[in-house]
């Protein structure tokens, strides 16, 4: 029996982020991991993704300037970028592992599972540790449909070779939305079926319905209110019958994908012995990210019930766990200003509030709504659609949320993280001299 200080499940960007601050203040450190050291975000998450709607973005820039000066669209090799993607993923998990080594850490290949609240097993190894920190991410939510053994992950899609001639995806959150942008853009025929009217909710929903139309525009398919019935296979064709009673949409499809919603992936780590609680928004934790239930247990990431499951905010709270194992509640969990994007072509972006939650917050607020297509930045690259709304917490003069449907909404969006997340004034941001002619140029007037 090995005996540790901490015991980090899950090498995903929280697992690791704390494992290596341990690590590094002298703890005695295990990470377990079932499926590659590096994690979802890495292996099949958001690098993947990103070289694939990088190509994308280039085809549906030039569609932008079409007889504006340039001709022959440029059309995408789905094989090569297939190999390009693989150029990115070869070695990373055993070079990801090594790092974790290299800084004093054991790591264990295998899945973990509690034996009882002090001792943890992966394989053949049982293991003991004052303290275990949960970073085991989410997975997909099960349909609980007929068919859905014919329904294919994100993993799936992201790991293709080649490309199916006609992709329905399930569900209009972003990664339904990141996939059907690249999709259309590699010339398949595409749709997305959603169960309500209301689609990318942690975003804004005027700036989502403009990000549909845009995404109707490069050809998807969008269906709405249309709950999923099943999915059914005939030879290589897959029929999906979606909707409610007589309202029954079918549609044909080589490829079904899964979009439509995670849950913690809590259920192989034979938790009921641990005492802590476990909801379907996630390990219940409090402000030091230790469990509800069990102090000797933290959760980060995507696993714990935090308001987003994302890399950055995965890394932050698994650095911020560290330093509560390190010196007991020395650090509390700090969201504000979280940077959301869906990368799509154009790109949308949600930093702080949506409008709804700032407008139930007891302050004062100014809100800039403009459609921003005509803005120069945006109209000299032939766009057709972006837009902005920028919310005003007036009695502070503060930015309170910050909106961005266009090109440039990714990294704007770090702009307006910056000024959330470090409290900078209204009036002192108008100060700023940014660089002409420039998507940033154009903070200073999406503050009205
Ligand atoms: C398709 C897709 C695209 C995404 N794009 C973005 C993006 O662009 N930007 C962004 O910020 N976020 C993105 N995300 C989310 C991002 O990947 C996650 O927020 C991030 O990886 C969370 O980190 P984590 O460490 O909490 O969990 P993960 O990275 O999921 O790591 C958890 C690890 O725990 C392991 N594990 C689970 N159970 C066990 C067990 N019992 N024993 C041992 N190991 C176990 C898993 O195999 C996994 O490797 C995307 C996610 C997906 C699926």
């Amino acid at each position: 029996m090995k005996k540790y200080d901490v015991i980090v499940i899950g090498a995903g960007p929280a697992g690791g982020a704390c494992a290596s601050q341990c690590a590094k203040s002298g703890l005695k450190v295990a990470m377990l991991e079932d499926f590659g050291f590096g994690g979802t975000c890495s292996l099949r998450g958001c690098d993947p993704k990103k070289i694939l709607a990088e190509a994308a973005g280039v085809v549906a820039q030039a569609q932008g300037l079409m007889g504006k000066g340039l001709e022959n669209c440029p059309t995408i090799n789905w094989e090569d970028l297939a190999r390009f993607r693989d150029s990115f993923l070869r070695g990373k998990k055993e070079k990801s592992q090594k790092a974790y080594q290299d800084l004093g850490i054991d790591t264990y290949n295998g899945q973990a599972q509690f034996v009882d609240q002090y001792q943890v097993k992966a394989g053949s190894d049982k293991l003991e540790s004052k303290y275990f920190v949960l970073a085991t991410g989410i997975k997909p939510v099960s349909l609980d449909i007929p068919g859905e053994e014919n329904i294919s992950s994100s993993d799936d899609f992201l790991a293709l070779d080649r490309l199916p001639k006609r992709i329905c995806f399930i569900g209009g959150g972003f990664i339904s939305f990141e996939f059907a942008s690249i999709a259309a853009r590699a010339g398949a025929q595409v749709c997305i079926v959603h169960r309500s009217d209301r689609v990318l909710r942690q975003f804004d929903h005027e700036l989502s319905a403009k990000l549909a139309q845009a995404l109707a525009d490069a050809g998807v398919d969008i269906h709405l209110n249309r709950p999923l019935i099943s999915v059914t296979r005939d030879k290589g064709n897959l029929m999906v019958k979606a909707g409610k009673n007589d309202h029954e949409l079918i549609i044909n499809a080589d490829m079904v994908v899964h979009g439509a919603g995670r849950v913690p992936n809590v259920d192989k780590l034979n938790l009921n012995m641990t005492g802590i609680s476990v909801s379907s928004r996630g390990v219940e934790v409090d402000k030091y990210l230790q469990c509800k239930g069990n102090s000797r247990f933290f959760a980060v990431g995507d696993v714990a019930d935090t308001p987003f499951a994302l890399t950055p905010t995965g890394d932050m709270e698994g650095r911020t766990a560290a330093a509560n194992i390190i010196k007991p509640q020395s650090m509390a969990c700090e969201h504000t200003g979280t940077p959301r994007v869906v990368y799509t072509a154009p790109p949308l972006c949600a930093v702080g509030l949506l409008e709804e939650e700032a407008r139930k917050a007891n302050t004062k607020i100014r809100i800039i709504h403009e459609d921003i297509a005509g803005w120069f930045s945006w109209a000299n690259a032939g766009q057709k659609f972006a837009e902005c709304k920028i919310i005003i917490d007036e009695d502070n003069d503060l930015i309170a949320g910050a909106h961005i449907l266009g090109m440039g909404a990714d990294e704007m969006a770090n702009l307006f993280a910056m000024a959330i997340r470090l409290r900078l004034s209204v009036n002192k941001l108008r100060d700023v001299l940014w660089a002409y002619p420039t998507k940033g140029y154009y903070f200073r007037y999406m503050l009205g």
